[in-house]
């Protein structure tokens, strides 16, 4: 096989409870993934230099070593001793650095990906290894799965049976949030903290969105809105508009607003200007 092309999609966060701060200087974390429809698109071409490079038309993704997926393809080129240059082309439909993991899934992606056009022969479990060194997000993409539980950085996951398929409109507004900054503005406050996870988890099964609406939740919102507090119009706008709940999405700043069908995700659309947010109709995929 000489090239091969794969879909890289993203993912929001139905709940996001940040439990506490661990020595490493991460957080640990308790989230539901859930992967959707809007995806980018990868073109791995093997060619005969001795070269990794990274194309993408889109003016924040980096080209070079800064680029997850060029990190990955990096990474066992060198374990595996890989002599032959490889292209990576990146058409990127996700927005970047809008809580949607965008880079991670595209590095998950080139991991998969390399594995079956190099034919290294790695399980999934291998590829995992691999991906929670890449980043916290990525691992959640090696699992052929809808929706997930992320716990420890986000990295250790667990598969969810759930065979429920969500509406959404996603708003993103044109600006670049880096989860670094989010999580500075942080402020912990470990008491009373109510187990989201397991609220939301029964409504999700059963496919009821009322429960579901009251029942998304993101940690992270205080810090995301103390960086730029005028993102909660995107929220206001969202329930105004009709959406049965609203959350924002991993750091932000991307909102969701939950829709019942894809023409009432389509319905809401309308009330966004394209000058300052880009917005998608998802579901789960
Ligand atoms: P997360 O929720 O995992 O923190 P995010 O969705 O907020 O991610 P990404 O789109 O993954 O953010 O991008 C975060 C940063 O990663 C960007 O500022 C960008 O410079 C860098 N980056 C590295 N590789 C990629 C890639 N393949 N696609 C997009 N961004 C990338």
């Amino acid at each position: 096989m000489h090239r091969l092309t794969v879909l890289s999609p993203a993912k929001l966060n139905l709940v996001l409870d940040v439990v506490g701060k661990r020595p490493d200087g991460f957080h640990e974390l308790r989230t539901i993934f859930e992967r959707i429809s809007l995806t980018d698109q990868i073109i791995l071409t093997r060619n005969k230099t001795n070269k990794i490079s990274i194309r993408c038309a889109h003016p924040h993704v980096p080209r070079g070593p800064g680029n997850l997926a060029f990190k990955a393809a990096m990474m066992l080129s060198k374990d595996f001793s890989i002599s032959e240059g490889l292209d990576i082309n990146i058409i990127k439909n996700i927005p970047v650095a809008a809580g949607l993991a965008g880079g991670s899934s595209n590095a998950a992606a080139v991991l998969a990906g390399l594995n079956r056009l190099w034919q290294i022969g790695l399980n999934n479990a291998q590829l995992v290894d691999y991906a929670a060194r890449l980043g916290s997000d990525v691992a959640f993409f090696l699992y052929n799965s809808p929706y997930a539980l992320g716990t420890g950085r986000g990295e250790l996951i667990k598969p969810l049976k759930i065979n429920t398929k969500l509406w959404h409109l996603l708003v993103t507004p044109r600006v670049k949030m880096l989860t670094k900054d989010v999580f500075t503005r942080l402020k912990l406050k470990l008491t009373n903290k109510k187990d989201n996870v397991n609220i939301l988890l029964p409504f999700l099964r059963k496919g009821d969105l009322t429960g579901l609406a009251g029942a998304l939740s993101n940690g992270l919102e205080p810090a995301i809105l103390s960086l730029r507090p005028d993102f909660i119009y995107i929220k206001k706008k969202l329930l105004d508009a009709g959406a049965i709940g609203v959350c924002f999405s991993g750091s932000g700043p991307s909102v969701f607003g939950l829709a019942g069908s894809q023409k009432h995700a389509e319905s809401l659309r309308a009330k966004f200007d394209r000058r300052y947010t880009q917005s998608f109709v998802v579901s789960t995929l």
